[in-house]
């Protein structure tokens, strides 16, 4: 079962532009990550997207894995 919510993507650190990989679940927490120069950055999931796309990849995942379940019959 793949869960989507460990999916990483990248930002970039508004100090020193080095780029970070955060997890989408991160992101839907909305968790203060730290840069390796020590900022601090505060994730925001805008509208609540970053949760939205978990809740709704998830159910897609889960839907294929029933088609391939049916396809085994
Ligand atoms: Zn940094």
């Amino acid at each position: 079962m793949i869960d989507i919510s460990k999916q990483t993507v990248s930002i970039n650190c508004p100090e020193c532009k080095r780029s970070i990989t955060v997890s989408l679940k991160q992101v839907a927490d909305e968790v203060t990550v730290k840069c390796n120069c020590g900022q601090g950055i505060k994730l925001t999931d805008n509208k609540g997207s970053a949760k939205k796309s978990i809740r709704d990849l998830n159910k897609s995942f889960k839907d294929l894995e029933n088609t391939f379940k049916n396809l085994g019959r």
